[in-house]
């Protein structure tokens, strides 16, 4: 984790200048004080940058001010002996700028510890600082234990909220105001969620309800309320609205990140219909017939250089599975860019063979991302990468013509099953292009 670049304020850049100053002007000013035993005093006012910039900038803040200070020593020097006055004590010297220097890397050395130790609070931390609600790393933790509920038998459903056209609010009335409209939102959230449900805020402007034990019509219900108040609600400046993609667990999703890409891609269809709405999740249709060009596994092309496309925002992961596929005799293009893989099925002359997706990434999650690739090729095959794997993927809503599922970390052997099994289907296995005709891959012997 490196040490964040933060800016340095003027008046501790003021300080910095006006401490190497000191033995600057002390050596035109009093040449002779300077040797002497106090005078060592003024040639340590060159160290006091170091300190400072420990504290804003690192250990790299601490060599940038250090280098000042030694070039500040160096000209104060030069001073005296175009002066030509009395040499200082340089034994004394040296031994209490070598006191000092030690003094000053080991101050960049705790501010980076003190650093690292508050990002890890951060990290820990379950609260969102501006609403007060549950944070991201609290909803997850709920997620994968009522996940394991609900795999038990329990009802779960995911609510997505997103805010709309927030953007424009911070554009037009300052970012003070949408904070405020913010922490309004996380209130009637609160208001709302029973006890024994979870409402949190999941990032910017999007915030999250699991509600356990809850029925389809429960859930509907729960988000119109919510909107309603926000709609009700009274800023200064007018109002806003939000939109709510709703899912509801279903066996074989495999692993919490799907129900809640499930609910997104509900909240991206909300979206797409005018915003303002509440969208439940249903699994996809394929809307038009793959036009132009033809998979090469279409057109005879040996299997072993069928090209695969792989997303993940997770650059270690993508650079990982990109190697291992090319290393096996694939034609890989790895991106963390959603819009880059759907111009791939868009305009590229021959079209991928096999799309591998993360299922939760921030730009687009991975079953809106297929829904959007089904309507240029309807014969989309995929396989799915997703972590917090609890029980069998199995899930018949996964959208793409044959899909397959591989839970992270990824494992070498797993994925090429997967990719194999997902690139020896026959087209024809294809042609009804229905939603669902997923595999699990087996564990490797
Ligand atoms: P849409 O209806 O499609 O959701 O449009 P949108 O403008 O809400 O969505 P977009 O993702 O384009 O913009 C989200 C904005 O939220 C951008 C970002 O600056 C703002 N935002 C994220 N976190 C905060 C925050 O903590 N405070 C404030 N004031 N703004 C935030
Ligand atoms: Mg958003
Ligand atoms: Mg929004």
């Amino acid at each position: 984790m490196t040490f964040p670049s933060r800016t340095v304020p003027a008046r501790i850049v003021g300080i910095s200048l006006a401490s190497l100053a000191v033995p600057l002007v002390t050596a035109l000013a009093a040449p002779d004080w300077l040797a002497e035993e106090e005078g060592l005093l003024i040639w340590l006012w060159a160290f006091a940058p170091a300190f400072l910039f420990a504290y804003y900038r690192g250990l790299r803040g601490v060599a940038l001010a250090l280098a000042a200070g030694m070039a500040t020593l160096s000209l104060a020097h030069v001073e005296l002996i175009l002066l030509e006055s009395t040499p200082p004590n340089w034994n004394l010297l040296f031994a209490a700028v070598s006191a000092y220097l030690a003094a000053c890397v080991g101050a960049g050395i705790v501010a980076e510890m003190l650093h690292r130790e508050r990002a890890k609070a951060e990290r820990l931390a379950l609260v969102d600082q501006l609403t007060g609600l549950p944070n991201r790393r609290h909803a997850e933790l709920t997620l994968d234990a009522q996940f394991a509920a609900a795999g038990r038998g329990q009802k779960l459903a995911v609510v997505l909220f997103d805010l709309d056209l927030f953007k424009q609010i911070n554009d037009r009335h300052g970012h003070k105001a949408g904070d405020a409209v913010l922490r309004i939102f996380g209130q009637i959230l609160r208001r709302n969620t029973r006890r024994m449900d979870l409402s949190a805020r999941f990032g910017g402007e999007e915030f999250i309800t699991v509600l356990s034990d809850c029925d389809p019509g429960g859930a509907e219900l729960f988000a119109q309320r919510v909107q309603r108040e926000l709609r009700e609600a009274r800023f200064g400046w007018g109002s806003v609205t939000v939109s709510a993609g709703i899912a509801f667990y279903e066996e074989g999703m495999g692993s919490y990140e799907v129900l809640v890409a499930a609910a997104d891609r509900a909240l991206y269809a909300a979206k797409h219909a005018g915003r303002d709405r509440i969208e439940v999740y249903r699994p996809p249709k394929v809307a038009a017939v793959a036009q132009g060009a033809r998979p090469a596994s279409e057109r005879g092309e040996p299997r072993r250089s069928a090209s695969i496309v792989v997303i993940d925002d997770d650059l270690d992961v993508l650079r990982a599975v990109t190697r291992l596929l090319q290393r096996a005799g694939y034609r890989v293009e790895g991106t963390d860019d959603p819009q880059r893989v759907i111009a791939l099925y868009r305009d590229g002359q021959t079209r991928p063979d096999l799309l591998i997706t993360d299922v939760m990434m921030p730009r687009m999650n991975g079953l809106t991302l297929v829904d959007s690739v089904l309507r240029l090729d309807p014969g989309v095959r995929v396989v799915y990468l997703s972590g917090y794997l609890q029980e069998e993927a199995r899930w018949a809503g996964l959208p793409g013509a044959a899909s397959a599922f591989v839970g992270k970390p990824v494992e070498a052997e797993r994925l090429i099953a997967a990719v194999r099994e997902m690139l020896e289907r026959k087209p024809e296995d294809d042609s009804s292009a229905s939603a669902g005709r997923n595999a699990q891959v087996p564990e490797p012997k």
